[in-house]
């Protein structure tokens, strides 16, 4: 059955590559992703998938669904891009429009991907008779961090035995460790303004108590465990220095490999912004702007995936094309003459290290067992969320890693469709895991309907 997972998608691939193509060319920002889905979802119509657009009350998430019965298996596509990544096709820094938004974290390879490997999937089902469903999740707007949440608040993902993402990357090894889990939060103070000359005594300045909180976090850092990472911008700081600022707010986002340790600083993180406020006889006001979990990355998953990539060829690159990935390595400062590999497409091992970065695939991930793969579509030194991913994401290098992971996805889970006891293995692992604990979505009733 690998030959026809792996001929199916060779046989996709001028459908997937220009569908992928298509998307880099026109990147749209979360929620606003309606090309992407339209043209997503014609391909998934094309290939024989019932498709719903506009599913879970949210008009950029897709539902598409082939089969029927158990196992039923869900992947996770995302197409949502970033803002001031916008790039040409070249290797070094060039936008297309000068602040424009780009794909910069690969979207436009991720939900493609997903697509080709449902497409070969549906295919090897067929050939083999083999029972089950499989359940193409369009997820919008990832890089918000709420589009997954939301879809589970809605009900997504219950109906899986298991899911599969993946994301594009640097490099093509996977890792069992955890992304960590985030908590975002906006705080405003109030303040009373003044001249702050002629009569600062009357003021009661909100940005003085704005720094004040930030000094507390600052400390905090010393006595949080080492997986926490607090980062913070100002959005407002005040007008102008000669008045005594009556308004200052800030932006954060909390993170923890667990998700308790996420919520604790979280809170620690308020009691900072309440403090603050007491401190300068003014009024802080929290508001949450969402959360997610840290991902739980599923071994006997990992498994299979791990025989996939033993069985699935290594992609091959042209001179121009490791050329191409050279160049862009060279404007990064740890690139090394000589030594520095133009791509890291050859590790495929499974490693156990932590990622510090987040997603929103960790919702999922603690509903039913999944598991996320990475696969090399840029160059070994392009850093995520970076002008070097946006130009390796709309080129061969990309559109090769894009058909190579939905092979490796595509064959990791008919592995497992073929041997329920693996299914059940995996489910095992995952009530393990959760220890007693139970998934409650971080999207509560405070957070703001994205469609308004
Ligand atoms: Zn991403």
């Amino acid at each position: 059955m690998k030959d026809v997972i792996i001929n199916t998608i060779d046989s996709h691939a001028d459908e997937l590559t220009d569908l992928a193509a298509k998307i880099w060319n026109h990147p749209e920002m979360g929620w606003k992703e309606t090309k992407a889905v339209e043209w997503t979802a014609q391909v998934l119509r094309d290939n024989g998938f019932e498709t719903e657009v506009g599913a879970y009350d949210m008009p950029t998430c897709i539902r598409a669904v082939y089969g029927s019965g158990h196992p039923v298996v869900g992947f996770c596509a995302e197409y949502d891009c970033l803002p001031g990544l916008s790039q040409q096709l070249c290797s070094y820094q060039n936008p297309v429009v000068e602040g424009g938004d780009g794909h910069g974290c690969g979207h436009n390879l991720l939900g493609v991907g997903c697509l080709g490997a449902c497409i070969a999937l549906k295919e090897a089902m067929i050939r083999d008779n083999l029972p089950g469903t499989v359940v193409f999740y369009g997820c919008p707007a990832e890089e918000q961090l709420l589009g997954k949440g939301l879809m589970a608040k809605q009900g997504a993902f219950y109906e899986c035995d298991f899911t599969i993402a993946w994301h594009p990357a640097s490099s093509s090894h996977d890792t069992v460790g955890s992304h960590t889990g985030v908590e975002g939060l906006k705080v405003e103070f109030h303040g009373r303004t003044a001249h702050a000359a002629g009569a600062p005594y009357m003021g009661r300045s909100a940005l003085d108590a704005l720094q004040l909180m930030n000094i507390g976090v600052e400390f905090l850092r010393e006595h949080v465990t080492d997986d926490v990472r607090m980062h913070y911008t100002i959005t407002d700081g005040g007008l102008a220095p000669n008045i005594v600022p009556d308004y200052a707010a800030a932006r954060y986002f909390i993170r923890a490999l667990s998700r308790k340790a996420t919520v604790d600083a979280y809170e620690r993180v308020c009691r900072c912004a309440e403090g603050a406020a007491t401190m300068t006889d003014t009024k802080a006001v929290i508001t949450r702007l969402g959360g997610l979990y840290p991902t739980l990355q599923n071994h006997v998953i990992a498994e299979a995936i791990q025989e996939a990539r033993a069985e699935v060829p290594l992609n091959t690159y042209t001179e121009e094309e490791l050329k191409f990935a050279d160049e862009i390595n060279q404007k990064s400062p740890s690139y090394v003459p000589g030594k520095t590999l133009p791509l890291d497409y050859e590790d495929q091992t499974l490693r156990t290290d932590p990622v510090f970065g987040s997603t929103d695939y960790g919702d999922v991930e603690y509903i039913c067992p999944g598991f996320q793969v990475n696969e090399c579509t840029a160059s070994s030194l392009s850093a995520g969320h970076s002008w070097m991913m946006t130009a390796s994401s709309g080129h061969s290098i990309g559109m090769k890693g894009m058909l190579r992971a939905a092979k490796v996805m595509a064959l990791g889970t008919y592995k497992l469709m073929k041997d329920p006891s693996r299914i059940e293995a995996a489910k095992e692992e995952f009530r393990t895991s959760l220890n007693g604990e139970t998934y409650v979505c971080p999207i509560d009733d405070s957070i703001p309907w994205p469609y308004q």
